[in-house]
C-alpha cells in the first residue's frame, strides 16, 4: 500500500537505507564482526516468531549486533512461504513459493547479491511477457500510467475514498474496455492470487507503482530462492533455532516477555519481534491483550491464494501462455518444464482435492499439450498456511499502520506489515524496521 511505502520511505530514511546497505554488507560480506560492541543494542535478548525470510532475517541483523536470539518456528521447516524443489530428472530448482525479484526490490536484491547470490532473467523476457499491453489502447495505457502517478500524490482527504473502490470498479469507471480489465485482472491474481474486483484501488495502484518493473525486468535466484533462506540460516547456531514448537502464549512481564510454546517450554527475553502472518497471530493468547483496533486490524486483512505446480511437458513452449481450464497461466522453465500457476478459490479447491482429483483436473486443464508428469504435485499441495500473500481489500485504508506500530516490547514484522505488499521485499522491509524499533 502506498501509504505505507510513503511512510515507510520516510520512517526509514534514505540515510538509513545507506547505512543499513553498509551493515549488511559487513553482515553477509566477509569483512569481520567488529560491530557488536561498538554499537550496543539496547535490548540484549530477543525472542522471534516465525521463521520466514522476515524472521530469519531479523534473526542475522540482530545477530551482527550482538543480540541473543532465540528463533521459533512451527513447522519442521524454515523458510515458510520460500520453498524450492529439485527436478530428481536434472537436478534443476523450482521455486514453489516467492520466486520473483523486481527491479525495483532493492533491499531483496542487496541481501542477494551480499550472500553471494546469483539473480538470473527468465529466458522469455525477450518475448512476451505476463503484461499484454499490446490488449490496452493508447488512452488507456496513458490513463492507467496517469492513474498510478496520481495515487502517489493523491491528497490525505482523498485517501480514503480511493481506498473504498476495488481497482476493477476504479478502471472501468474511467473507461477501461472489458478486455483490458481482464487482461489485468489476469495479473493481478497471478501476483496477488486474489482478483483486482477485491483489491483497494488505492493499495493495488499503489503496490502496481512499486511493483512495474515486475512487468519488465524481473529475476530469480540461480539455484531457487530457498538459496536466500539457506545462506540465512548458516549465519546463526542451530541452538538458536527451535523447530516444530509453535507459540501460544506471549505474556508481557516486569522483565519482559515470556512465550510459552505448545510443547510447555518457556522462553524469556527482554523484546520479541513477531513476523507470523495475520491469521497466525490472532491465534496467539496475548497477556495483556492486544489493542482493540490491532485486533481488528488482524481480522479485516486478506489472504490471496497462489498455487504453483512444475510440470513436464509434451510440447516445448518458450513464452508465457495463457492456462486453460483451472490454471492462469503456463510459465516456461528449462527445456520441457514449465510452472503452471492457479489462483483464488480454484487453488483451493486443488489443494484441498485428493491427488488423483488434483490430476486429472491439471491434466484436463493443459489441453493439447500435454502434461507427461507432475513433478511437484504432493509437495505443493501441502499449501502455505492461510494462503500466499497479503490482500488490502476495499476499505482497509490505515491497518497496515495499525498492525506494524509496537504492543510494548512485542514488534511487529512479515510481509503483510512490509512493502512492497505481497512480496520478499516486504518482509525484508519488515524486519529491517522491526530490528531498528530494538537497536
Ligand atoms: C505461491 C507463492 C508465490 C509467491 N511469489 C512471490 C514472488 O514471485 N515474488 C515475491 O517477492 N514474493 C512472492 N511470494 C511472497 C513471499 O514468498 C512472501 O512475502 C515471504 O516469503 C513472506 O515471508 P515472511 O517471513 O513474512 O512470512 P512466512 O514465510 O509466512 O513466515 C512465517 C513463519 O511463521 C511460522 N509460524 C506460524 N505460526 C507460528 C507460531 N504460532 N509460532 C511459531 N511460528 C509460526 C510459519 O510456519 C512460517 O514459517 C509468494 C508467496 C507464495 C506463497
Amino acid at each position: 500500500m502506498i501509504v505505507n511505502r510513503k511512510k515507510f520511505i520516510k520512517t526509514i530514511g534514505l540515510a538509513t537505507l545507506a547505512a543499513l546497505s553498509v551493515r549488511s554488507k559487513n553482515l553477509f560480506g566477509q569483512t569481520s564482526n567488529t560491530n557488536s560492541s561498538s554499537n550496543p543494542s539496547k535490548s540484549n535478548s530477543v525472542i522471534i516468531l516465525g521463521g520466514g525470510l522476515s524472521g530469519l532475517y531479523a534473526a542475522n541483523l540482530l545477530k551482527k549486533k550482538g543480540v541473543q536470539i532465540q528463533l521459533v518456528e512451527a513447522s519442521p521447516r524454515l523458510g515458510g512461504r520460500i520453498l524450492s524443489i529439485q527436478n530428481p530428472k536434472d537436478q534443476s530448482m523450482f521455486d514453489l513459493g516467492g520466486e520473483w525479484i523486481g527491479d525495483f526490490h532493492s533491499l531483496t536484491r542487496k541481501l542477494v547479491a551480499n550472500l553471494g547470490l546469483t539473480l538470473v532473467r527468465p529466458n522469455w523476457t525477450s518475448g512476451p511477457t505476463l503484461w499484454d499491453m499490446n490488449k490496452f489502447s493508447l488512452k488507456s495505457k496513458e490513463n492507467l500510467e496517469k492513474l498510478i502517478e496520481y495515487q502517489s500524490k493523491i491528497p490525505n482527504n482523498q485517501i480514503e475514498g480511493l481506498d473504498k473502490i476495488s481497482l476493477f470498479r476504479y478502471l472501468r469507471y474511467q473507461g477501461f474496455s472489458d478486455m483490458e480489465l481482464d487482461e489485468l485482472d489476469l495479473v493481478v491474481k497471478t501476483f496477488y492470487g486474489e482478483s483486482s474486483k477485491n483489491i483497494s484501488s488505492y493499495a493495488l495502484l499503489s503496490s502496481l507503482e512499486s511493483k512495474k518493473s515486475l512487468f519488465q525486468n524481473f529475476y530469480k535466484v540461480e539455484g531457487g530462492a530457498y538459496q536466500i533462506i539457506s545462506k540465512l540460516v548458516n549465519i546463526l547456531n542451530s541452538n538458536d533455532i527451535i523447530l516444530s514448537d509453535k507459540a501460544v502464549i506471549v505474556s508481557q512481564t516486569k522483565e519482559g516477555i515470556e512465550v510459552i510454546l505448545e510443547s510447555g517450554r518457556r522462553l524469556k527475553a527482554k523484546e520479541l519481534i513477531c513476523t507470523l502472518p495475520a491469521p497466525a497471530v490472532s491465534q496467539i493468547k496475548f497477556e495483556p491483550g492486544l489493542p482493540r483496533e490491532k485486533i481488528y486490524g488482524l481480522l479485516r486483512i486478506g489472504y490471496g491464494k497462489i498455487h504453483k505446480e512444475i510440470i513436464e511437458l509434451e510440447t516445448p513452449i518458450l513464452s508465457p501462455e495463457k492456462g486453460e481450464g483451472i490454471i492462469d497461466w503456463i510459465l516456461p522453465s528449462n527445456n520441457n518444464y514449465a510452472t503452471i500457476t492457479i489462483s483464488e478459490g480454484r487453488a483451493i479447491a486443488l489443494e484441498n482435492s485428493n491427488s488423483s482429483i488434483a490430476q486429472g483436473l491439471l491434466a484436463k486443464s493443459m489441453g493439447a499439450k500435454v502434461a507427461t508428469s507432475f513433478l511437484s504435485l504432493g509437495q505443493s499441495r501441502e499449501g502455505f498456511g492461510s494462503g500466499a500473500v497479503s490482500i488490502y481489500n476495499p476499505s482497509t485504508y490505515g491497518i497496515k499502520e495499525e498492525l506494524s506500530s509496537s504492543f510494548g516490547p512485542i514488534h511487529f514484522a512479515g510481509e503483510h506489515v512490509g512493502e512492497v505488499s505481497g512480496t520478499m521485499e516486504a518482509a525484508i522491509s519488515s524486519a529491517i524496521l522491526a530490528v531498528r524499533k530494538i537497536t
